[in-house]
């Protein structure tokens, strides 16, 4: 349960400087978020790729949280620190409810990139309101994305990507983009991140698992 947590009443009340301490004097905020982003494989690899970037994890599960920030303060300080800013001080992570607090951490239109990597499929129709991709959430979604931003979704449960797929394309916010148009705009790195780096999509590929992606860009809808 969440009932413990303490979560920043808005966006304003959030002191980023705790988290990217480099960023301290940048008005910058969270970019890409990763919501139930677990063991943290896809921050990690992306935090090299886009230095200037700012990103955010969000995992709901105590000790599975704590490894992430661990592991992201044992990279800040082992790896060659010869880059300004040195790698890995644009990554960061929250234990938080994001079906609950996502709007409290992140203002109107502040994301270019949401992540939802391998969600837990809730598998019994009694639990898909469970589901981190609703119709409710989906308002929620769009709020914090910026115009243009992506929403990246991926999973082995096939049930689930017809679910996703089929609420986000519905949903007139959004337009589904496909993986082809994402590389041609230069988000191949973001991709093959999205299908590979992630622990549980690693299992996935041990286990001879297919992957299932889903994209989907926020429009303007005039
Ligand atoms: N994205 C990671 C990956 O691909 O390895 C983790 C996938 S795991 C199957 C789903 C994760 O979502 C779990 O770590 C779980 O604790 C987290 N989670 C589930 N509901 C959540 C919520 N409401 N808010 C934040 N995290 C949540």
């Amino acid at each position: 349960s969440d009932h413990s947590l303490q979560y920043p009443p808005s966006p304003a009340d959030v002191d980023w400087s705790v988290h990217y301490p480099a960023f301290a004097s940048s008005p910058k905020v969270p970019e890409f978020a990763d919501i139930g982003c677990g063991f943290g494989g896809l921050l990690i690899a992306l935090a090299p790729l886009f230095p200037d970037t700012l990103m955010l994890g969000m995992e709901i599960r105590v000790q599975v949280s704590q490894y992430v920030q661990d592991r992201i303060a044992a990279l800040r300080v082992t790896a060659p620190r010869d880059t300004d800013p040195s790698p890995y001080q644009n990554v960061s992570i929250v234990r938080a409810n994001a079906m609950k607090f996502l709007p409290n951490y992140f203002a109107k239109h502040s994301l270019s990139a949401l992540f939802f990597l391998f969600p837990d499929p809730h598998f019994k129709s009694r639990k898909h309101k469970a589901r981190i991709i609703s119709p409710t959430l989906l308002a929620e979604y769009a709020y914090v994305l910026r115009v243009g931003g992506i929403v990246y979704t991926i999973t082995d449960v096939k049930d689930l990507h017809e679910w996703m797929k089929a609420h986000l394309t519905a949903f007139p916010l959004f337009e589904p983009v496909d993986e082809q148009t994402l590389r041609a705009e230069g988000k191949g790195p973001i991709v093959d991140a999205v299908y590979t780096s992630t622990e549980e999509g690693k299992k996935v590929e041990r286990n001879g698992g297919e992957k299932w992606l889903a994209c989907f860009r926020r429009i303007d809808p005039q």
